[in-house]
């Protein structure tokens, strides 16, 4: 069976790892894998590694940067297919589903290519008598990256192209569901022209995890994954000295409202919350049904989950694969009958679902549960499976209130005709990214991502200008070339020109 090696100083390596996790096919419910768990040596291995690629790295010009970014940018787009079933068979994702993840990950190559405009900084001619003053921004050294199971290329594309583009040095720790595709991409980069050492890849659980926490030598972690670690994160993290920007779970809200063209709202609906089996930090997981559109929404989005062709990833037919793990099955299972036992209508039951000749494959199909209220566990807690709840609101403004009033504030989206309502949603809502009739409002990699609320902790947004922001440290020179005049005495008074 393969084990899935670490990726330091521009080589794959066990280093001191002894101890694996089984990397599953979700599809089949067979381990296809075993990947190594990192011990505090590793991470040690890989910092210093970074450490010494940066003394140059840091020091490179910006064309030379972005000329690996371009290479790197070619070999994501000539690998697509490669990568996007290795992510189908780790992951269970369907494979167009997969590419998507890779296109829009490797938009944000895109962005870092064009660093040059970026990182530019201002200049102000004789801002006082005889003084300029601009600015700039440096890269802050060894940087990592924490990333989800959900997206394995995407999220961490998000930071290490713009981090590198900076002229920092990257320890990724991927997740240990699916790990194969981060060390595809440490070879890619490796052929793109990258020096050793410059990005490295640390597999491993808890033990990696608080290694890169506390390792003096990591001057900012960027994490993404579930809320109570991305709260634990930042908060050791910031404890040791460093910059975190922690970005963490979701409970996405989609407004419908009477004036919206239902059919439409409804097929956005259906794969935004079904996609990906439902496990996409931006995945729409309620639908508020805003007065007299609630029963025929509910209709139709019911046809629709009932359409959906549920099977192995790999197979192009299929809209929609298993989820990760046996345990997450019977979390969404759990969370239907939980939602029943409170007072839910179930109108679709993917419990039972069984798909022929993968019987031991972790899926289970699409659930639609009706008049779900705020205070119902299924509503409360992110389910992140295919399960999608109706909450019902008189108007808008109440819908508006159920969307501020849950914790967590990712990504939201309304359905509309009427631009007024429109406007007044994304004025009021007390949420990061927001959708007018697009369901999934990831913003374009010129752009930042990032929450409100329980989704972010840290100042920053992700990737775009403020991944730029995050991974450099501004400079502000004040600069005089004086003509000496030696009749010009120093005052001792505060200057004020
Ligand atoms: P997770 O929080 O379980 O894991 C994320 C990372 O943290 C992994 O690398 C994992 O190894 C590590 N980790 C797990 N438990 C840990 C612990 N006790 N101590 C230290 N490190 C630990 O998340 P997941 O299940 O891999 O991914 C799904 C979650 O990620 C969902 O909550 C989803 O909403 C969220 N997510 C958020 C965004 C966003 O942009 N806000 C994007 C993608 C995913």
């Amino acid at each position: 069976m393969k084990t899935v090696q670490h990726w330091i100083d521009g080589a794959a390596t066990s280093g001191a790892s002894t101890r694996t996790a089984p990397v599953w096919d979700p599809a089949t419910g067979q381990q296809q894998a075993a990947v190594l768990l990192a011990e505090r040596a590793d991470v040690d291995a890989a910092v210093a590694a970074a450490a010494r690629a940066f003394e140059s790295w840091g020091d490179s010009s910006l064309t030379k940067r972005t000329r690996v970014l371009f290479s790197l940018r070619e070999l994501l787009a000539r690998h697509e297919d490669e990568m996007a079933r290795i992510i189908a068979a780790e992951h269970g994702k369907v494979i167009d589903d997969a590419r998507g993840e890779i296109v829009r990950g490797r938009e944000v190559v895109e962005y870092a290519c064009g660093i040059i405009s970026a990182l530019k900084g201002g200049y102000s001619d004789q801002i006082s008598t005889g003084i300029d003053s601009f600015d700039f921004r440096q890269p802050l050294g060894v940087v990592a990256g924490i990333t989800p199971f959900n997206f394995p290329i995407m999220v961490p594309l998000w930071m290490h192209p713009i981090a590198i583009a900076c002229g920092n040095t990257f320890v990724l720790k991927p997740s240990e569901r699916d790990p194969s595709v981060s060390n595809f991409v440490a070879r890619l980069y490796a052929d793109a022209g990258l020096p050793d050492g410059v990005f490295n890849v640390v597999h491993g659980d808890k033990t990696a995890v608080d290694g890169i926490l506390d390792h003096p030598g990591i001057e900012a972690v960027s994490f993404v994954g579930s809320t109570p670690i991305a709260r634990y994160v930042h908060e050791r993290g910031t404890a040791a000295g460093k910059r975190v920007q922690a970005l963490g779970g979701a409970k996405n809200h989609a407004v419908v409202l009477p004036d919206a063209d239902l059919e439409f709202a409804a097929d956005h609906l259906t794969a935004a919350a079904f996609g990906s089996a439902g496990q996409r930090c931006m995945a729409i997981s309620a639908a508020v049904a805003v007065g007299e559109a609630a029963d025929a929404l509910v209709r139709v989005l019911a046809d629709k989950a009932e359409a959906i062709r549920v099977g192995p990833g790999q197979d192009t037919a299929n809209d929609m694969g298993p989820v990760i793990t046996a345990q997450a099955r019977e979390r969404v299972a759990s969370y239907v009958g939980s939602g029943e036992a409170q007072g839910a209508a179930v109108v679709v039951d993917g419990r039972d679902l069984k798909v022929a000749g993968h019987e031991e494959g972790f899926f289970v199909g699409p659930s639609l549960l009706d008049r779900v209220t705020p205070d119902m566990d299924v509503y409360k807690d992110e389910v992140f499976g295919p399960l999608l709840v109706v909450v019902r609101a008189a108007d808008l403004d109440e819908a508006i209130e159920i969307v501020n009033g849950n914790p967590y504030g990712n990504g939201t989206a309304v359905f509309t005709s009427d631009g007024e309502s429109a406007r007044r949603f994304q004025r009021r809502v007390t949420v990061g990214m927001i959708g007018v009739n697009v369901p999934i409002p990831v913003p374009m990699s010129h752009y930042s991502f990032g929450g409100w609320k329980d989704s972010l902790f840290g100042g920053h947004h992700i990737h775009g200008p403020e991944g730029v922001s995050f991974y450099t440290r501004a400079k502000v020179v004040t600069s005089r070339w004086p003509h000496v005049d030696r009749s010009v005495e120093a005052a001792f008074n505060f200057p004020s020109h």
